[in-house]
């Protein structure tokens, strides 16, 4: 079992990322939440403290901002006990007191039926454009429940794990936490997907079997000619491939594991661009590259800005291992996206206005589409599906759902462009309105300024809101101007 964890050992980690920070203050919030907590209890007999302390400890693996833990180990104190918001606030000031209201509104784990529920994610979309943050506390808050689920009945287990799963991690996701999400996911699908997590996991244990040794060899082989030729190892871990990733991939490849390259990666972490290629030389030296598995996403990032080398080698049993190498920089902005930005600015800093954009429309949106169950899903295909990423002519990026076509693509650039759409150029080629886009495409809409408006048919093949919105008014209008005309007297 994991060590106990305590206050002193949340410091401790702490310190080794922001010796800077306010200490007294995560030590205060920690004596404050303590005593207000004195005689609760979790469902699993613990005291009560032993789950803010826990979330703690989850956001300070992950280096997050202390000001964030501060508000963590406060964040079930109002809802609670007795201690009220004010207190928190004159205690700990107006920053912190916000993000500990923030979740407060959110509420806890109860069902109370659909129209809660459907409440209750409104509220939660709205608190995570308002402060991002709060997000990042429910995400912490969510995963220790999760590794805590055996203590709840069973019908509850599995509302609370596939709420995870489908909004909670995908909404990681998107904010580019892949920790996060992989954490939520992997705790998630135990209890949603049972039969499919033991057979998984079955296959996983086959495959890493007695494996331990060599790969550790690899390790220290690796490390050792790194150190000889001056570099400057920060980290060098190998790990296997998350489960629940494994499984979706599983399903994409028809279930053969041979064509699952990176059921084991090690993780190079070294400290600037040039060693990250004088790297993959020396271990190309060592190892026998896969042929065609060397990418080079940091002179050529992925789309999402996901910087690495990868390469995929022969050990001397012949097994294949991916290594990744990359910087510091490039792995905090990798497993922790939008969390990572909190390591360099000073605090109070706000987000790029790029990243919480599509959040900011989420908010928005919900008030309109976010009346029943039904409604989720377009919110789900909407906004927490997987993404696609593709180019306007002149090289900006623009992400949209997976499947999107080239009418939500020109909704997306204006509602002019929407409206007058009339052919479409992809990579250069005519294409048809309905194409399914794909990562990568290079988007080229061709507008005829007399068109009156939007076909009618594109709403069968469009996926986003925006668009399908649009097209809907439009036929709204036309009717209704349509119908008006037929009424009004003849001159
Ligand atoms: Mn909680």
């Amino acid at each position: 079992m994991k060590e106990k964890q305590t206050i002193q050992s949340l410091i401790d980690k702490i310190m080794t990322y922001s010796p800077e920070s306010d200490l007294d203050m995560v030590r205060l919030a920690f004596n404050f939440a303590d005593d207000a907590h004195r005689g609760q209890f979790r469902k699993s007999k613990e005291p009560y403290i032993v789950h803010p302390l826990a979330a703690a400890h989850i956001l300070a693996d992950m280096r997050i901002d202390p000001i964030i833990i501060t508000a963590t180990l406060l964040h079930d104190v109002p809802e609670d006990t007795h201690v009220t918001l004010k207190e928190i606030e004159d205690n700990f000031g107006s920053e912190i007191k916000n993000m500990v209201e923030g979740i407060t509104k959110l509420g806890k784990l109860k069902y109370r039926g659909v129209e809660r529920y459907i409440e209750n994610l409104r509220k939660m979309f709205i608190a995570m454009a308002e402060d991002i943050r709060v997000m990042i506390i429910k995400f912490a808050d969510r995963i220790h429940n999760l590794q805590t689920l055996d203590a709840l009945p069973p019908q509850k287990r599995y509302r609370i794990a596939l709420e995870s799963l489908e909004i909670y991690a995908p909404i990681a996701n998107r904010l580019g936490m892949a920790e996060m999400k992989g954490q939520l996911e992997d705790l998630a699908f135990r209890h949603v997907y049972p039969k499919e997590y033991e057979r998984v996991k079955k296959l996983m244990d086959e495959k890493l079997r007695g494996k331990e040794k060599s790969l550790e060899g690899v390790e220290n082989i690796s490390k050792a000619e790194l150190i000889k030729s001056n570099i400057e190892v920060i980290d060098l871990k190998g790990r296997s491939k998350r489960l629940y990733s494994f499984y979706k991939k599983l399903l994409r490849k028809e279930n053969d594991i041979t064509k699952v390259y990176d059921v084991i990666a090690i993780r190079v972490i070294v400290s600037n661009i040039a060693d990250c290629y004088a790297t993959l030389g020396i271990l190309h030296n060592i190892w026998k590259p896969l042929k065609g598995r060397i990418k080079d996403y940091i002179s050529q990032p992925k789309p999402n800005g996901y910087q690495s080398l990868h390469t995929t080698v022969f050990d001397d049993q012949g097994d294949l291992i991916e290594f990744q190498i990359r910087t510091l920089e490039m792995h905090d902005e990798a497993e922790y996206g939008v969390a990572a930005h909190w390591h360099y600015d000073e605090r109070g800093s706000r987000l790029p206005a790029k990243e919480i954009l599509w959040v900011k429309e989420l908010a928005e949106i919900q008030k309109d589409i976010l009346n029943k169950l039904s409604d989720l899903e377009e919110i789900k295909v909407d906004f927490l599906q997987s993404r696609i990423f593709v180019f306007t002519p002149k090289g900006d990026v623009i992400d949209l759902p997976e499947d999107a076509t080239p009418v939500d693509f020109a909704y997306h650039i204006h509602t002019d462009i929407g409206k007058k759409c009339n052919g479409v150029r992809i990579n250069e080629k005519m294409a048809r309105l309905d194409t399914p886009l794909r990562n990568g495409d290079v988007v080229d809409i061709i507008v005829d300024k007399n068109r009156k408006g939007p076909n009618q048919d594109w709403l069968s093949f469009v996926k986003t809101h925006t668009a399908k919105n649009h097209i809907k008014n439009q036929q709204k209008s036309t009717r209704l101007t349509g119908w008006l005309k037929s009424v009004l007297p003849k001159k």
